[in-house]
């Protein structure tokens, strides 16, 4: 799956954005082999595009691709060492892909913050101490490992010992593992087996009040300080705002995001950011029945892209018919393209871009 766990403190926002992430609710018509768990939002990525296309191809059906995040609530200071849900937290951040961090730049003397008041620097470095602490473990016993195997004189398992004893030196300084320079495929599948927590991208979602969400605020300029320090992005949201327009009907919502100078939910901006920390793109097909968007990771090939569709149609895979999005439009859809010779005809090696609109041809 293509997840992103949402974590951070308590009383942040957490559920709050969650529910609203999830109360614009995915028809589950068009989403029928999806197991939901109660944790987990399975969200539509909000895409213009699809919309241009449809237009263009009288689709009566669209229908978005879909990204999932998981409310990982339970997070304290101390959840490395056991505190409060403690490792069950921790197990939840191992299985996804990229971590959204929402982080407490709004001031409310009614809700409670857990660590006295509103810093969002403290607030980011505490939990990215947890989450470095739990990865000081992994990586502890499996240096420990190495060490002792490598006493046979094997080559690899020394230049193993090697390399985990400069990941726990970098963890030690307080610095995540996506900071490590990894060099050869031992590195990288090494780096892969230890799934570290902090090896993991990350972005942070600036939870404001309703008056701070157009121009933001003292908390949310020291946090892009930091953020862009650390090379993350910021995505600034009021989840008051996002609650409230969660509840509303698609023409409420417009008026009310007008009212208060926003052109689009900024939930938006949350999906679209998660949809590119996990390294997704977009491809589209274009019939008569639907007009439809689907997700693979960046670099993926068309066989992977037919895949993505049915098993069958990687497994037979003959070619793709691809026209790019932008041809698409300004000729007007699939025959204006095929006529200015605007469709290519791509075979297995074929690397997809963001924005194709795709056929494939396959053998059953
Ligand atoms: P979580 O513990 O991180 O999941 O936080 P919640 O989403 O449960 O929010 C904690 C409290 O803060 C709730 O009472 C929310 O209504 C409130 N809250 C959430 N976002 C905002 C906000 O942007 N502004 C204000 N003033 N309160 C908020």
């Amino acid at each position: 799956g293509f997840r992103c766990g949402i974590v951070g403190l308590p009383n942040v926002g957490k559920s709050t954005i969650f529910n609203a992430l999830t109360a614009a609710g995915i028809d589950a018509e068009n989403y029928p082999f999806c197991t939901i768990e109660p944790n987990v939002g399975v969200v539509p990525v909000p895409d213009g595009r699809l919309d241009v296309l449809a237009d263009i191809a009288k689709t009566r059906k669209k229908i978005n691709t879909q990204m999932e995040f998981v409310d990982i609530a339970g997070l304290v200071k101390g959840a490395s060492k056991g505190e409060g849900l403690g490792n069950q937290f921790l197990g939840h951040i191992r299985q996804v892909e990229a971590i959204v961090h929402v982080i407490r730049c709004f001031e409310d003397d009614n809700i409670v913050h857990v660590e006295g008041s509103v810093d969002p620097n403290r607030d980011r470095e505490v939990i990215t101490m947890e989450l470095i602490m739990a990865d000081l473990d992994s990586v502890d016993k499996r240096l420990k490992k190495a060490q002792s195997m490598a006493k046979s004189g094997d080559k690899g398992l020394k230049a193993q010992a090697e390399f985990l004893e400069r990941l726990q030196a970098l963890l030690d300084s307080g610095q995540p593992a996506r900071k490590m320079v990894l060099q050869g495929e031992a590195e990288e599948r090494l780096m892969k087996e230890l799934s570290l927590l902090t090896a993991k991208p990350v972005l942070y979602v600036a939870n404001v009040t309703e008056d701070d969400v157009v121009e933001g605020n003292d908390f949310v300029r020291r946090l892009e300080q930091a953020a862009r320090d650390e090379g993350a992005s910021v995505v600034v949201i009021a989840g008051s705002i996002e609650q409230e327009l969660s509840r509303l009907s698609p023409e409420e919502q417009q008026e009310f995001l007008q009212d208060i100078g926003m052109t689009e939910p900024g939930l938006n901006r949350l999906i679209k950011a998660g949809y590119d920390l996990l390294g997704l793109q977009t491809f589209f097909t274009v019939g008569e029945k639907e007009t439809r968007a689907w997700t693979v990771p960046v670099g993926s090939r068309a066989p992977q892209a037919a895949g993505r569709i049915h098993t069958d149609f990687e497994h037979g895979f003959i070619r793709a018919e691809v026209i790019a999005y932008d041809h698409f439009v300004n000729c007007k859809g699939e025959n204006g393209a095929k006529e200015k010779g605007l469709m290519r005809v791509e075979g297995k090696e074929y690397v997809v871009a963001d924005g194709d609109c795709m056929h494939f041809r396959f053998n059953v």
